[in-house]
């Protein structure tokens, strides 16, 4: 089969399609025949790690696509069914193994691109928002890189089940409308403003009860000084840099800040199947009835991987960047 992996780590240039065997099923897997996969920060992360040894993996950790062959006990999923869900790795393909207990099935009106738009940033922004940040109904929650995919998958997720007061960064006016379109109450443009005064004057000197932040330590003190007493802090990224210079630990004891990392990749495969099944229950009838949309900024070719990557990496996305498989 045809699959995307890497000469050596490195920059997008590096991409390259290789031919692989069509991967072996263990017990619990469903041979899926891919339509459609999406970009994502690991990958480019995994494209980059000097730590990789021969041979790299195919990248890719998201589906959409049919099951054409299944290794289970029972035939739950039947052949042709239109199925989408996070893979360990090994999306970028025309085949993957997938266990079956983390797959979730398609609505028949949604696309093979809109499915692979969901289970990456859906799962994370509804792990990182309930499971782990405990956002409640009507509390107030900051989501940094609003406009990003993780972000438009939070928006919505945090104002169509909790009705929370929605407050997004982003880095153009652009961005900003399209977040607000999604449902965000406040939006900042951290490039022309302090987004820390800004939401401080919106919630009265209180702060916000949440913090979604994607940037890490370019945005440190401004979240510090965003966040309420007693308020949650999930750290799911680093795009602003990973090291903090003079940490003021004192003022964490003061407002007994909470603060979590969390990376979804590298959990069990127990975990992305709980939490798959969570989401499904909770988050896919949304989709049934269009009230949650995934957000697709661009498609692009199998062949186009490397102008994918990029794009990414240039910050030009609103929502996700889809691969489209079968050409
Ligand atoms: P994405 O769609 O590529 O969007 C990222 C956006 O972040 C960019 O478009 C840019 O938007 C903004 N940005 C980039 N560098 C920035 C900086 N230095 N300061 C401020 N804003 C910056 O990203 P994604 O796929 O949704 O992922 C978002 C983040 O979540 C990434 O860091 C990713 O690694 C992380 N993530 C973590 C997990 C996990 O389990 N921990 C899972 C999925 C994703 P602007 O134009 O607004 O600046």
């Amino acid at each position: 089969m045809k699959a995307i992996s890497i000469k050596k780590p490195g920059g997008s240039e590096q991409l390259e399609i290789q031919e692989r065997p069509v991967p072996s099923l263990e017990e619990g897997e469903l041979l899926i025949k891919v339509q459609a996969s999406a970009i994502n920060r690991t990958d480019t992360l995994t494209r980059e790690n000097k730590q990789l040894s021969e041979p790299y993996p195919i990248l890719g950790v998201e589906v959409a696509g049919i099951v054409v062959d299944s290794n289970l006990a029972d035939e739950k999923i039947a052949i042709g069914t239109r199925i989408a869900g996070l893979v360990n790795h090994g999306g970028y393909a025309e085949y993957v193994a997938m266990p079956a207990d983390r797959v979730f099935h398609m609505p028949d009106t949604m696309s093979f691109e809109e499915a692979a738009a969901i289970p990456e940033v859906f799962l994370t922004a509804y792990q990182t928002l309930y499971w782990l940040g405990k956002l409640k109904q009507g509390e107030t929650v900051l989501i940094h890189a609003g406009a990003s995919g993780v972000g438009t998958a939070a928006i919505q997720l945090a104002k169509k089940m909790t009705k929370a007061n929605v407050i997004v960064t982003a880095g153009s006016e652009e961005k900003l409308e399209f977040c607000k379109e999604l449902g965000a109450d406040k939006g900042i443009n951290y490039k022309k403003e302090d987004f820390a005064k800004e939401v401080l004057d919106y919630t009265q000197n209180k702060g916000v009860d949440l913090i979604l932040d994607f940037i890490g330590a370019s945005y440190w003190d401004q979240n510090v000084a965003s966040i309420k007493t007693d308020g949650r802090w999930i750290l799911i990224g680093t795009l602003g840099g990973a090291i903090v210079e003079k940490v003021n630990l004192g003022v964490f004891l003061q407002k007994r800040i909470a603060i979590q990392g969390t990376l979804l990749t590298p959990r069990s495969d127990q975990y992305k199947a709980e939490l798959t099944n969570e989401f499904v229950k909770k988050v896919m009838p949304y989709f049934e009835n269009n009230s949650i949309k995934p957000i697709i900024d661009t498609t692009f070719s199998f062949g186009d991987v490397t102008s994918a990557h990029l794009y990414m990496e240039e910050n030009k996305n609103t929502g996700k960047i889809i691969l489209s498989i079968q050409e």
